[in-house]
């Protein structure tokens, strides 16, 4: 018999950065039944999709950790232990390989999964006691080509549109963004605004997704050559005279050096690289310019590349010489991937120190060294390894020891028969995970069970710069412990290095952020909100100062209980860059010529196909939650290749028959779907299942970012 729901919890989604607002139904028991939609929340207005309807089996479901596990060596079983037992070990370890080859011999990997409290507590400890330099997060795998392509064009991170932006553009161009299956609701928002008011969507991707089955144009570019076709785009807008000079005049430096680098990149020329007919270059060229405002949208298909950062940077070159920067329905809006990507972003201190402040920058670093009480020497005066390099750097012995926290490299990274010598080789690896089975654990020698996601309390921030509240619904299961009381505990064993105090609530470290994310002119200002204020308005949208909240405080007369779902008064900042000011030097965005460079592992006579890989809407990145929701797997059980029917036949292939697909790296097993969806010279892998996709990548990386191309690589198909 179904269960009648009690009472209703609010928390938000855990999976992908749309940031939607969730209630728990629990039962006469407190125990949970099922899960909705919240109604009044302006992100997803009662709507979820199928992973976000199942959420609630995630605290029952198989596999979990009950108790802390040790071993001495990873061949051997594990015994449960103590939570003391466990972190002393891990602790000990630490000094131990720290103090036999240095400080940043032992490395820790986060993820973008955690609370951004929590994030902020492990930057502390890492940064501030562990003293490693070597901390990055597996957004690496994810946006850190979108960090570093908004940071070369306005001077910093952080997305400058908002959704509410589809309700005012009149024209959508979205690269390498698959929305149906990697964001549901973000879709569902685009598919609103468009019965209200009709305007041209253009998909850029290789393959014909669902997003580009519902466009009015597709243009299925060769792989790689982004870069060329947004190039070819700008040149059409600056010959045909098509820019917007006013703004280009008040706001940007570099556009004679543009100017110059595009005169190579007509579209006759251009075509011959992309794949796209010149005229059609021309056709949405001109459409965009033309729009009164434009946006564009990205996701894994431009960050996922050798050069992500560039195609960031083209797309912001193109937004900045049509105005579309910070105004209604023109902007330039990384879809970003994981719940909480941005607050990893804002304030894990992975890439620098935390509020998007940097280690390079002597003022930063002591802005938070005197936050924190301690010396600003004990921070290095540049960021150190990025996950991509972290591994490598294993294999060398650069790197002794790993600590990993909620993420899976042992599924998630390019080129595993790689990365699994590499962690055969580590001298002591940790895995902190919410699942004891999830496949990296078979290469630790300590395990620390995590709570899940509404077992804990904190903060995401979504896409959209949302901030929204994560409630504690339940008790955490078993001994599993909440990241933020682990990364707690850990600061204890490390006070003899030095002494800093660390909140022991989610909402005390919350209040410390506010106060460390206060700076005149700052963008990542946070100091308005409060965990109540963040709650009635179902999050609120940095920047929000204090002398924003009360402005709007004594405006409404928030004392006397002004509904802010109503009102809409505390709501925040839908945008940044309205004014023009970015944070450069001069306040200027910078307008930066990208020349394009070939360096993609293209096929040829021995690997004949492009390997593309990508998300199916019921999984979410490795499958340690969602290969556990019954439903999830029923719709989508097994790995299959989608196949063109024409290369198929060629090669005498059947519809559902199975197929080894080989690269230079290794090979894989997997059925054969045949679809139009792909041209005849590509194949197509869904990244999320073990054993499977990334075996094959290269994953050549991103000069600036350390991102690697998931997304073009080569391989070939033989019969089993
Ligand atoms: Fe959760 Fe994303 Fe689905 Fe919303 S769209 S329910 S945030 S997975």
């Amino acid at each position: 018999p179904v269960k009648a729901v009690k009472e209703w919890k609010y928390t938000t989604c855990n999976y992908c950065s749309t940031g939607c607002a969730i209630e728990i139904g629990l039962g006469d028991d407190g125990q949970v039944v099922t899960s909705r939609g919240h109604a009044g929340a302006d992100v997803n207005r009662g709507k979820l999709c199928i992973k976000g309807l199942l959420e609630a089996e995630l605290f029952t479901s198989p596999g979990r950790g009950k108790v802390p596990l040790m071993r001495e060596k990873a061949h051997l079983p594990f015994e449960p232990t103590t939570w003391d037992a466990a972190l002393d070990k891990t602790a000990a370890k630490i000094k131990e390989i720290q103090a036999k080859y240095g400080r940043d011999s032992f490395a820790v990997v986060s993820t973008g999964q955690l609370l951004t409290e929590e994030f902020y507590t492990l930057g502390k400890l890492v940064r501030g006691q562990i003293g490693t330099n070597n901390y990055d997060g597996n957004t690496t795998l994810c946006m850190a080509s979108a960090v570093s392509g908004y940071k070369r064009s306005f001077g910093s991170d952080g997305p400058p549109g908002c959704y509410e932006d589809f309700e005012h553009t009149h024209c959508l161009m979205a690269f390498g963004s698959n929305l149906p299956e990697q964001h549901p609701i973000i879709y569902w928002r685009l598919k609103e605004a468009l019965e209200k008011r009709k305007f041209p969507i253009i998909v850029i991707d290789p393959r014909v997704t669902m997003l580009a089955q519902f466009a009015d144009i597709h243009l299925p570019l060769t792989p790689g050559t982004d870069t060329v076709l947004i190039n070819s785009m700008m040149h059409v807008i600056l010959k045909e005279g098509l820019e917007d000079k006013a703004y280009i005049e008040a706001h940007t430096n570099g556009i004679e050096e543009l100017r110059e680098l595009l005169k190579d990149y007509d579209p006759k020329t251009a075509q011959h690289v992309c794949g796209i007919d010149e005229d059609r270059i021309r056709t949405v060229a001109r459409l965009y310019a033309k729009a009164p405002a434009a946006m564009s949208i990205w996701t894994m298909g431009i960050n996922q590349s050798t050069h992500g950062s560039d195609g960031v940077v083209c797309i912001n070159n193109l937004n900045l010489i049509t105005g579309n920067i910070g105004r209604p329905g023109g902007t330039s809006l990384s879809i970003t991937g994981q719940c909480n990507a941005m607050g990893t972003r804002e304030w894990s201190s992975c890439s620098g120190l935390p509020g998007y402040r940097l280690l390079e920058k002597e003022k930063d670093r002591k802005t938070v060294a005197d936050f924190w009480g301690i010396d600003e020497s004990f921070f290095p005066p540049a960021r150190g390894m990025a996950q991509t390099d972290i591994f490598p750097a294993i294999e060398t012995g650069e790197i002794k020891g790993l600590w990993l926290v909620a993420t899976n490299p042992m599924t998630s990274m390019p080129n595993q028969p790689r990365i699994r010598k590499a962690m055969e080789k580590l001298e002591f690896l940790v895995v902190q995970d919410v699942y004891e089975d999830v496949e990296t654990n078979q290469h630790s020698h300590v395990y620390l069970p995590a709570a899940v996601w509404a077992e804990k309390e904190g903060c995401h921030t979504n896409t959209e710069r949302r901030v929204n509240l994560t409630r504690n619904v339940l008790k955490p299961y078993a001994d599993s412990k909440p990241d933020f009381w682990i990364f707690n505990e850990m600061s204890k064993r490390f006070q003899d290095r030095n002494v800093i105090h660390f909140p022991a609530t989610a909402e005390g470290a919350f209040n410390e952020m506010r106060e460390l994310s206060k700076g005149e002119g700052r963008t990542l200002d946070i100091s308005g909100m409060s965990y109540d204020r963040i709650e009635a308005a179902r999050g609120i949208q940095w920047p929000y100062s204090e002398a924003q909240a009360a402005q709007d405080a004594a405006r409404v007369g928030e004392a006397e209980g002004f509904d802010m779902l109503q009102r809409k008064d505390f709501l925040g900042n839908p945008r940044l860059y309205s004014d023009g000011k970015f944070q450069t030097p001069d306040g200027r965005a910078k307008l930066i010529p990208v020349r394009f460079v070939n360096n993609n592992e293209c096929p040829d006579g021995e690997y004949p196909f492009w390997l593309n890989s990508g998300r199916v809407v019921e999984h979410f990145h490795t499958r340690t939650r969602t290969g556990k929701i019954g439903n999830c797997n029923k719709f989508s059980p097994t790995p299959y290749m989608e196949m063109n029917p024409d290369a198929a036949a060629e090669l005498g292939i059947q519809h559902q028959s199975y197929v080894r697909v080989i690269s230079r790296r290794g090979d894989a097993v997997v059925m054969v779907q045949l679809t139009q969806r792909v041209g005849r010279n590509m194949v197509f892998i869904p990244f999320h299942f073990h054993d499977c996709v990334n075996r094959l990548t290269l994953g050549l990386l991103d000069p600036y970012s350390r991102q690697p191309a998931f997304k073009q690589n080569a391989c070939r198909i033989e019969h089993i």
